[in-house]
């Protein structure tokens, strides 16, 4: 099970990262491809590579993406808020610490993932 500073320690990485897509999304919007590149050796100067990452992946037009994931983290702190952040979403078991941990936006556990992920049916579900 999660622990308070577990539960906290994911939302300040989600928080982390929300804002970081956040900002790439809006320099995707403002600024043209060149810019862009500017922009990103600027951020690799205050050694967020994470921010970095994000707008050279944004460069390569993986602007839905990032949106999606957008959406994930917005979830998962909603999930947060509520009290079921552990909660899977598919089979209402626990996610598990360890997951949660590495890959705090996640919203089922490891075995309904690796299911979604078998079959193309049910991953285009998963997206909707
Ligand atoms: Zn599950």
């Amino acid at each position: 099970m999660l622990t308070a500073d577990d539960v906290e320690h994911c939302r300040s990485q989600l928080q982390q990262r929300r804002a970081a897509l956040r900002a790439a999304l809006l320099e995707h919007t403002r600024a043209g491809d060149t810019a862009q590149a500017g922009a990103a050796v600027e951020v690799h100067d205050l050694k967020d590579e994470a921010f970095a990452h994000t707008l050279a992946n944004l460069a390569n037009t993986e602007l839905g993406h990032a949106r999606e994931e957008l959406a994930a983290i917005d979830a998962a702190l909603q999930r947060i808020r509520s009290g079921n952040y552990a909660e899977c979403a598919a089979c209402g078991r626990d996610i598990g610490r360890e997951r949660l941990l590495v890959q705090p936006g996640a919203d089922r556990c490891l075995s309904c993932q690796s299911e979604a992920e078998r079959s193309p049916a049910a991953r285009a579900e998963l997206r909707s």
